[in-house]
């Protein structure tokens, strides 16, 4: 059962799955029971942020109320996983915007379906001065950057993309931290 519910698990294969079963049987006190606790803390209170679309353990996210970020900058990402990738890297002082995934005519991905709306708002509150679309370089990551570019257009900000040292069709999520910075640092203003 444990194995089965592992290897559904992304990045786990039945194998993996296997060997993490026996380590945490054979570290009961030491793995078992602090993942056990972890798991039922994450099911208890785990959140989706009602500003910005991550995943934590309050609403507003601990991004949002954290007053050492700079509110004026805001980062446009397709997937929390994202989020994640650039927090990791503490490279990005601003604050976040997740979109919950990206265009894709194949998926039938539609703009209403992703929280682009939800960003003009944020935008017309005002008190953001730029916008780093961060979107993945792939055909539709692209496709989405200049859609949500048109959208906020108008809007009194400075729209700057992450510079494309990224691979193409490269995830954010699997960049190391080196490039992600590279692409940070060299943003550039949207073509
Ligand atoms: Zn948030």
């Amino acid at each position: 059962m444990l194995t089965q519910a592992l290897s559904r698990l992304p990045g786990l294969g039945p194998r993996s799955a296997r060997r993490a079963v026996l380590h945490l049987l054979k570290k009961r006190e030491t793995a078992l029971k602090p993942l056990l606790a972890a798991l039922g803390a994450v099911d208890d209170r785990l959140a989706t942020c009602s500003l910005c679309g991550n995943i934590d353990t309050s609403d507003p996210c601990g991004i949002c109320t954290d007053p050492r970020r700079d509110a004026r900058s805001l980062c446009v990402v397709e997937e929390v996983a994202d989020l994640w990738a650039l927090d990791r890297s503490r490279l990005f002082p601003g604050k976040f915007h997740v979109l919950g995934g990206r265009l894709s005519a194949l998926e039938g991905v539609r703009p209403e379906d992703l929280t682009i709306d939800a960003l003009v708002r944020r935008l017309s509150e005002g008190g953001i001065d730029e916008v780093v679309l961060a979107m993945n370089a792939t055909l539709e990551g692209q496709t989405t950057a200049h859609y949500v570019a048109e959208r906020i257009e108008g809007y009194p900000v400075r729209v700057t993309q992450l510079a494309h040292g990224l691979p193409v069709g490269g995830e954010l999520d699997y960049l190391d931290e080196g490039t992600l910075a590279q692409a940070l640092r060299a943003r550039r203003p949207l073509a």
